[in-house]
């Protein structure tokens, strides 16, 4: 590879999804992945939905009114209250950002960016099957109370051009057989789609690799030389160094230890979840689906079915917890007519990964103030797999200079780091 390549650090969707499209676009790139396969970050663990349905930030009005029941560790999201000035900050800040005309823009720009996602499957891995499916998505849920909350925030976005449709306990069950008959109801978005997320990711490399970009795996930064502007000139390796024209920091939560040593600080806080998944599984949902009340996620896999659960704002821990397992057990016998036991868990595969959040919920995209070739792509939460097409289309124009989405999209300065000063 003689002339000075895109180096892209993070071997996940966004860093993926991000090397297929600046490749095919004639970059040399380099990705570098710190474990040593590719297959173990966190879209690759993910439920694999692919939901536009998602686009309220997390800091939106129903999970702030929650945070109380967040913070006494009841319940699937709990945060870990320690001494971390990193997330008293976080806390700050999304305090801030989860009210009135900025949640609605940040909605907006996350809707428009999660149909591109979902559009651009197809196009970013051709001719790879990973199980795409456009089967909607059901937000279930068990209780009234449950039902009205998310019958609340569905009034919310068909004011902003969706579709939900909304079925009481009986027309769940009849239209998704997996789901128990006795529930309160729930909302069905005929717009969502889901996918094999691990095959979806080996898929990515696939084409990636084919349109010229090299993959390294058991490789990370050791440092980075500059310019006198701050430009990233090398990325330092243990054995060797990269000529680089731009860098990709597309890490997930731990991208802000790498913009740590750009000089930058960047709000991201790892939210840990955990998956089990079944081998064989006739009782699988056709419908993938969430289930309202515990935030968990229900989705055929081959096979097989994928539950996963939990959202542990964990920050250093990322080890999996028994607990959690436990827990996407018991609580998902509320839902489904053929809930796993102890036994088939012990039998099943165990996961865990972690989240990259930011305050506001919205990603994190775009040049670094102090290091202007380094481009953050991150902080895509709950959301990342689903958006990772799209940011891979919009990290390709933005390096290349010729597209049209990400130079001109009304989403840019909301996106921009430049909100959280760097
Ligand atoms: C339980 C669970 C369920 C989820 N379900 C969904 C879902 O259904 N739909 C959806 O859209 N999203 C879902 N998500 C969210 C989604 O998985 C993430 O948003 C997404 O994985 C973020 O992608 P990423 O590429 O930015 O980061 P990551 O997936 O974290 O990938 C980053 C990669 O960078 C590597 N890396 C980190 N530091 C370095 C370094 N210094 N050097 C080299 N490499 C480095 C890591 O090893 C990793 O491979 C879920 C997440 C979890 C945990």
């Amino acid at each position: 590879m003689s002339e000075d390549a895109v180096v892209i650090v993070g071997g996940g969707a966004v860093g993926l999804a991000s090397a297929g499209f600046l490749a095919r676009g004639g970059a040399s790139v380099v990705v570098l992945e710190r474990h040593p396969e590719l297959g173990l970050d966190a879209a690759s663990g993910s439920a694999g939905l692919i939901t536009p349905s998602h686009a309220l930030p997390l800091a939106g009005p129903r999970v702030l009114r929650n945070v109380p029941r967040f913070l006494a560790g009841r319940g699937m999201i709990a945060i870990k209250l320690r001494p971390d000035p990193g997330l008293a900050r976080f806390g700050a800040l999304a305090a801030r950002a989860g009210r009135g005309e900025l949640m609605l823009t940040g909605l907006r720009a996350l809707r428009d960016q999660a149909r591109a996602g979902r559009e651009l499957f197809a196009e970013l891995a051709p001719d790879h099957d990973f199980e795409f499916r456009r089967a909607g998505m059901l937000n279930v849920c068990a209780t009234p109370a449950g039902l009205e909350e998310i019958v609340e925030e569905a009034e919310l976005l068909r004011r902003e051009g969706f579709e939900p449709r909304v079925l009481d306990g009986a027309e769940a069950a009849a239209l998704e057989p997996a789901l128990r008959e006795d529930l309160a109801g729930a909302v069905l978005w005929t717009e969502d789609a889901s996918a094999a997320p691990d095959r979806a990711l080996a898929a990515f490399a696939d084409a990636a690799r084919a349109a010229g970009a090299r993959i390294e795996t058991g490789v990370e930064p050791e440092g980075f030389r500059r310019d006198q502007d701050g430009n990233v000139v090398e990325v330092v390796l243990r054995d060797r160094s990269i000529r680089a024209r731009a860098l990709v920091l597309a890490a997930g939560a731990d991208t802000p230890a790498l913009a740590a040593r750009l000089g930058t600080f960047l709000p991201i806080q790892p939210a840990k979840g955990h998956h089990l998944q079944l081998a064989s599984r006739p009782s699988a949902p056709r419908v993938p689906m969430i289930l309202g009340e515990h935030a968990m996620a229900v989705s055929r896999m081959g096979e097989g079915m994928r539950i996963t659960g939990g959202m542990d704002f964990c920050g250093p821990d990322r080890a999996l917890d028994p607990r959690r397992i436990a827990d996407i057990v018991r609580l998902s016998a509320d839902f489904l007519r053929e809930p796993p036991t102890a036994a088939d868990a012990a039998g099943a595969t165990q996961w865990s990964g972690v989240r990259p959040c930011t305050p506001d919920g919205l990603p994190i995209f775009g040049w670094l103030r102090r290091a202007p070739n380094a481009l953050v792509a991150a902080g895509h939460g709950m959301l990342g797999f689903t958006l990772s097409p799209a940011v891979g289309r919009d990290v390709a124009d933005l390096v290349l200079g010729g597209g049209r989405s990400a130079l001109e999209a009304p989403w840019r300065e909301q996106f921009h780091p430049a909100r959280y000063g760097a």
